[in-house]
């Protein structure tokens, strides 16, 4: 196949982690796509070294540093799945370099994002708790059936995960929440149950709750579970590979080059109903 020659200069902040990894080889194994810089935090001990395929082992010309401001100067675009502090740091590089950022980051704060919000003011910025095309299906389909099943169903959202995951529930399984309770037309914020102990009494009609699970190297599994008496619907996803979420965030990385400053997700990348 012929080989595009303008590439969209791609660059990963927090290159050296477990996403960032699998970013680097989706970005490399993408021709439409040239992998611009990776940053990692100034303790890491990826800093200086040379940036690899983590699947072939091949060697790039490029090192790890801890300038995330000059790649957002040299990059196109900027991917992102850090922390919360670093993405708020590298909305505002993304802003005054006029850069396209792509955020994965969960567990971000309104206070947080925020400053994605200021950022997508400028250029276009896709801020997503999950990349993959099956959970935004889910998504979908979640806000559909709590639409048609009334109160009779009580909804529970369960996740697992591998051991190193830093925030629960998920960001996925906080905004199943918020389709389900779309779907009902409630605010997530009134229905949520969260982090049951103890003599909790009884299951309120109408709530939605959360169930966490962490072990082992789970990339992501999620439910929804829709229960009446003597009836019960799941929605399920299994995420075998957390390259699903690297390859969504390099396609929304594509997807964003022909868009103009705004904050999208990837419904809209993906063109999925909004209602
Ligand atoms: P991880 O801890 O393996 O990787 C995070 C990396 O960011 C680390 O290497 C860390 O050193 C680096 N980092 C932190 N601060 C930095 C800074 N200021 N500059 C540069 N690098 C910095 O975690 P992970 O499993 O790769 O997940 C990262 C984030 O992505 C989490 O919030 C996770 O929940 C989220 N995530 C989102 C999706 C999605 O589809 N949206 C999918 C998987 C994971």
């Amino acid at each position: 196949m012929e080989k595009i020659m303008t590439q969209v200069k791609i660059g990963v902040v927090g290159c050296g982690g477990r996403m960032g990894q699998t970013l680097i080889g989706a970005i490399l194994d993408q021709e439409k796509a040239a992998l611009s810089g990776g940053t990692e935090r100034h303790d890491s001990p990826h800093i200086g070294q040379a940036i690899r395929h983590p699947v072939t082992g091949a060697e790039t010309a490029l090192t790890v540093t801890e300038d995330a401001e000059a790649l957002f100067e040299t990059s196109d675009v900027v991917i992102d799945f850090t922390c919360p502090t670093a993405t708020v740091l590298h909305a505002s590089y993304a802003a005054k370099h006029n850069t396209i950022h792509i955020a994965g980051t969960t567990g971000m704060s309104e206070l947080d994002e925020k400053a994605l919000h200021m950022a997508a003011e400028k250029v276009p910025v896709v801020y997503a708790s999950n990349f993959s095309l099956g959970v935004n299906l889910l998504f979908y389909l979640t806000q559909k059936a709590a639409s048609m099943l009334d109160e009779d169903f009580d909804i529970e959202i369960l996740e697992m995960h591998h051991r190193h995951k830093v925030d629960a529930p998920s960001g996925t399984a906080l905004s199943l929440g918020h389709s389900a309770a779309k779907g009902r037309g409630v605010d997530l914020d009134q229905v949520s149950d969260r982090g049951r102990d103890g003599i909790t009494g009884e299951r309120k009609r109408g709530d939605i709750g959360f169930a966490v699970l962490r072990g082992g190297n789970v990339a992501g599994e999620h439910t929804v579970s829709f229960n009446a008496y003597d009836e019960r619907l799941e929605l399920t996803h299994k995420a075998g590979d957390r390259a699903i979420f690297a390859r969504g965030a390099v396609k929304a990385a594509l997807w964003a080059t022909t868009k103009d400053a705004g904050l999208y997700d990837m419904f809209d990348v993906l063109g999925l109903p909004k209602n």
